[in-house]
């Protein structure tokens, strides 16, 4: 079997402006950036401003092996089949990271015959949009720390500062820095951090802006830092709103690109979901759902993180309407939180399978609480035996669940026909009656019990004296009507990334709170989890490189 990249690198790629065509663009809708990439004005949403949406279809999974179980793949896929049924489909997709790229899980385009392209451009500079959050981001930190060294008129402490430089890395060292070293003119000592990019408050912001003003208006109410008095310190107060808005003005407008067999793909901002929000631009999902019939998008790792945050904060801010959930499942990942160790999981093994099965039970619950149709996509890999696929199919239709076997990554649009049938169904039932779970107005506490329980499926939720003394300053801060971001592990329910399957009884600690006020949420940082990560040992840089032609080799 072929990699990834040798595959994207055989396709024959169409020109971008035969891609724009197939969504109906006019011509000073969209500007190509090179042959195969183009940037997407905001003009085509105000066109189309009366046309009804396209169904929204959103792709989540189970909790995921470190290496992801194919949700990417599959929206990729699902895109393609719906296209190839002769619907008008649009892909909408996050940009990827150069942190998991250069380390543990590789790239962000799908995988097999079910790719984005041109795939080694996607997943490393791209059009310089993670570039432009990260100059934003980095601004804001040089128009803070002259602020205090030309005098701090606005009266910054500096041992509150809480906005942190970024990097689209993973560099461990970065986490605590002291800034401002070497005498009077250098600037003002004082700690400080890095985040990776993806973790940034700015990013969060892009992506859930509806236009330029709006980005412009929660860039200026981000909070940097606070006074001597604990008064909150903004953009606004700093007087940088509008040349942040500058920096990203460009990075706002959307990529188009195409898959492997040409079906047209958005791509467009990139949260992580396990320390940030998790989902593509807001504008992204959108302009695919104005300009297909069918707008098929992911949400980052399992349903209790990116389906989560995309049902309770981004639909709810963008006032989308998902029609149909897919859940992506693989047999390696259920053998996994059967309690399979990563280096047996392509041996048949039914009995760990039934035993993981619990943790897809659990997203299966939480998709019915959100009141979403969902189909469950098993992603097939050729280590799995007919035996182990049967058992989780019959699991499923023992149970009434929809369950749809899926070969995208083998085949392309064509090994998701099945999955394409069922979604179809499905959305012209129109039978979802979604809401999200909480109500903003609840209590920060019961908004985060809510979350705790329903979803992760915790007997209680434990704050530490910090967190517990931030919920009383953002209580006096006003703050408290904003939805919760939770910063909690991939790997579990829970917040211990050991406890696998379905995890009962247990307690989850909050222990810091981030306000983001400019996006509109309250950050809950849960667990061990950090918002920059590190390299591991072995990290997949190290299999990288280019050859004679110019041509990346290694990038999976
Ligand atoms: P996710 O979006 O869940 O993180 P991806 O779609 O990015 O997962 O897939 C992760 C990796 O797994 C990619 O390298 C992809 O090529 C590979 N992959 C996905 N599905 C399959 C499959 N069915 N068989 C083999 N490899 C797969």
């Amino acid at each position: 079997m072929q990699t990834d990249i040798e595959i994207a690198s055989q396709v024959k790629m169409k020109p971008i402006e035969e891609i724009a065509k197939i969504l109906g663009l006019k011509e000073d809708e969209w500007e190509p950036y090179g042959k195969y990439k183009a940037k997407l004005s905001l003009a085509s949403m105000d066109r189309l401003k009366e046309r009804e949406d396209g169904k929204l279809i959103l792709v989540t999974s189970i909790n995921p092996t470190p290496a992801g179980e194919g949700k990417s793949t599959v929206t990729v896929g699902l895109g393609q089949a719906l296209h190839k049924m002769g619907k008008k489909s649009v892909i909408a997709l996050r940009e990827p990271s150069l942190g998991p790229t250069m380390g543990i899980k590789g790239g962000a385009t799908g995988g097999g015959y079910s790719q984005v392209v041109p795939m080694e451009d996607i997943n490393l500079h791209f059009t310089g949009d993670i570039h432009a959050i990260t100059t934003a981001n980095n601004a804001l930190s040089a128009f803070i720390d002259n602020h205090i060294f030309q005098g701090n008129e606005c009266g910054i402490d500096a041992r509150r500062i809480v906005w942190k430089r970024v990097v689209d890395l993973n560099d461990r060292a970065l986490r605590q820095v002291i800034v401002g070293l070497g005498g009077v003119k250098q600037g003002v000592p004082r700690e400080d951090g890095f985040n990776i990019t993806v973790a940034s408050e700015i990013m969060a912001i892009f992506c859930l802006a509806k236009d330029l003003q709006d980005m412009r208006t929660r860039l200026s109410k981000i909070v940097v830092g606070y006074t001597g008095d604990g008064s909150p310190v903004t953009v606004a107060d700093l007087g940088v709103e509008g040349a942040l808005t500058l920096l990203l003005k460009d990075a706002l407008m959307p990529n188009l690109v195409q898959t492997v067999e040409h079906t047209p793909a958005i791509i467009h901002g990139g949260p992580f979901a396990n320390i940030a929000h998790g989902c593509n631009s807001l504008i992204a999902t959108k302009m695919a759902s104005k300009l297909g019939d069918y707008a098929v998008t992911e949400a980052g790792f399992g349903a209790d993180l990116g389906a989560e945050k995309f049902l309770n904060i981004k639909a709810r801010m963008g006032e989308l309407d998902p029609k149909v959930v897919v859940i992506v499942a693989t047999i390696r990942a259920l053998k996994m939180h059967g309690g399979v160790p990563q280096t047996d999981l392509k041996e048949e093994n039914i009995q760990a399978l039934h035993e993981g099965m619990a943790n897809l039970e659990k997203h299966i619950e939480t998709i019915q609480s959100f009141g979403l149709p969902f189909v469950v996509a098993i992603n097939r890999f050729v280590t799995d035996t007919d035996q182990e696929v049967n058992a989780l199919k019959t699991w499923c239709s023992e149970r009434g669940v929809k369950v749809a076997l899926t070969e995208v990554w083998e085949h392309g649009g064509a090994g998701g026909m099945e999955l394409a049938n069922q979604v179809v169904a499905l959305a012209e039932q129109d039978s979802s009656s979604f809401q999200p779970l909480y109500h903003v107005k609840d209590t920060i506490q019961d908004k985060i019990a809510c979350i705790a329980k329903k979803v992760y499926g915790a007997k209680n939720v434990n704050y530490t004296a910090l967190a517990k003394q931030q919920i009383e300053e953002i209580e006096a801060n006003g703050w408290s009507d904003l939805p919760v971001c939770m910063a909690k592990t991939q790997y579990s329910l829970s917040d211990d990334p050991k406890k696998l399957g379905r995890p009962v009884d247990f307690t989850l600690t909050v222990s810091e709170f981030r306000p983001s006020i400019g996006a509109g949420f309250l950050v809950a940082l849960t667990g061990d989890v950090l918002t920059m990560p590190g390299l591991s040992k072995q990290p997949a840089a190290l299999k990288m490189d280019v050859d004679d032609h110019g041509r990346a080799i290694g990038l999976f």
